[in-house]
């Protein structure tokens, strides 16, 4: 796979996608690198295939991690497929963004980590650290904060490459530390799935007693459960899949409604203090909005591209809020592990090779996995 070549470079902040340019100019330091076999996918209808990909050799300040597991979210999904227009797809893509692994290898600089370590990668792989999303520890909304896959590498050029591969490369402040009673599989989807979900939470004040909805029951979906028992919210699970419920019941929630059924629906109008949304696909929202009771909060997290149409009058009564929240900050990641440390809390996970991910892709498009995908990455190594 070549690293030099022209291709578009993506802001996310302030959300848009920016230029066309060439790679090299994106090379700002000068690393040797080594090659890393992973799983990329050449174009949005392609199937994902192994490959080999260029990794820097460890910076002063950079942990080398061998991947041991990674999740598959379904942000992943839409990547490959480029089903975001605001965030175009540049191919070869290798996504990934649950990663847990060891530490192989460490630079001069390093102090948290050393060779042998357990270690975890999310979302975020870089940002400019001074800035005040950084100084108030929210690098995701930092505006030059780097995505660990399709966001300019400013190291090799090209675009970054996520954990769909053996081996990652990650500046250290960007690395965590895996608390030693979790399982291994079942942490990959903390890094994403776990902390997209726990952040909103805190951020909005679930606590005892508040009646919490969780909209969408899959890999954050069920997350989101998790979290908000542990929080001793009433947790209602929203659903559109009736062979859910008792899956539902059994992972925390107090409550499970098919919400494509009015009748349960409308029983609850006015009732919710927060609702959570984590729908992949377009939806109606104001059917949860109608919900919320007055001053109630409903956060997207869910990311279909279709723009939602919003009921002005169905904000305005009760004074409700609708809002978004994405991923977390570092610092509050590693607090989420530690939570999840202190309350036993993994991901479910149905483990499998990276050769059956073009499988794995299909049935999530399906919503037919309990609860999240993650891969073995030993089945990379396997000849
Ligand atoms: P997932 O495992 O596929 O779960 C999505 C769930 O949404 C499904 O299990 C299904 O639940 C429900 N759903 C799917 N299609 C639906 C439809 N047409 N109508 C109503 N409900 C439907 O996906 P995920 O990995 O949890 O990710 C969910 C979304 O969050 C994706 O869009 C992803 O890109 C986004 N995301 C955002 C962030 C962030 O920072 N905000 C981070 C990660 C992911 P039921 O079967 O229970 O109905
Ligand atoms: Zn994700």
């Amino acid at each position: 796979m070549k690293t030099s070549r022209v291709h578009l470079l993506i802001h996310l902040y302030p959300y848009h996608v920016h230029i066309v340019m060439s790679t090299t100019q994106f090379s700002s330091q000068s690393h040797g690198q080594y090659d890393s076999k992973a799983y990329s996918s050449a174009g949005p209808k392609s199937p994902l295939v192994q490959t080999t990909i260029p990794r820097r050799e460890p910076g002063d300040n950079d942990v080398q991690i061998e991947i041991l597991f990674c999740g598959i979210c379904h942000s992943d999904l839409h990547q490959v497929r480029n089903e975001w227009s605001a965030m175009p797809t540049v191919y070869p893509c290798v996504p990934g963004h649950e990663i847990i692994g060891r530490v192989t290898n460490i630079g001069s600089a390093v102090t948290k980590f050393k060779p042998g370590d357990l270690a975890a990668v999310g979302c975020l792989v870089d940002s400019d650290g001074n800035c005040s999303q950084c100084q108030t520890g929210l690098e995701q909304f930092c505006p030059h904060m780097t995505l660990t896959y399709n966001s300019p590498d400013v190291h090799l050029g090209g675009v970054t490459y996520g954990g769909y591969s053996d081996s990652i490369v990650v500046k250290e402040h960007f690395v965590l530390r895996v608390p030693s009673n979790l399982d291994l599989a079942g942490a990959a989807p903390l890094l994403c799935a776990g902390i997209t979900t726990y952040s909103p939470m805190r951020h909005w004040g679930v606590t005892k007693g508040k009646k919490v909805g969780v909209v969408g029951l899959g890999g954050l979906g069920h997350m989101a459960v998790k979290f908000a028992h542990a929080l001793e919210a009433h947790v209602v699970v929203f659903t559109t899949s009736l062979n859910k419920k008792e899956d539902a019941l059994r992972l925390g929630a107090d409550e499970v409604i098919v919400s494509r059924n009015t009748e349960e629906m409308n029983k609850h109008i006015a009732s919710f203090d927060f609702i959570i949304d984590t729908v992949s696909a377009e939806h109606d929202i104001n059917a949860f909005i109608q919900l919320l009771r007055p001053d109630g909060t409903l956060t997207l997290i869910g990311a279909p591209d279709k723009p939602h149409a919003v009921s002005a009058l169905g904000l305005l009564f009760n004074r409700r809020n609708l809002s978004g929240s994405l991923i977390g900050g570092i610092a509050e990641t590693q607090e989420m592990l530690d939570f999840c440390s202190k309350h036993n809390i993994t991901a479910d996970v149905e483990v499998i090779p990276i050769q059956k991910i073009n499988e794995a892709f299909e049935r999530l498009s399906h919503a037919d996995v309990k609860y999240r995908f993650t891969i073995d990455m030993a089945s990379l190594k396997a000849k």
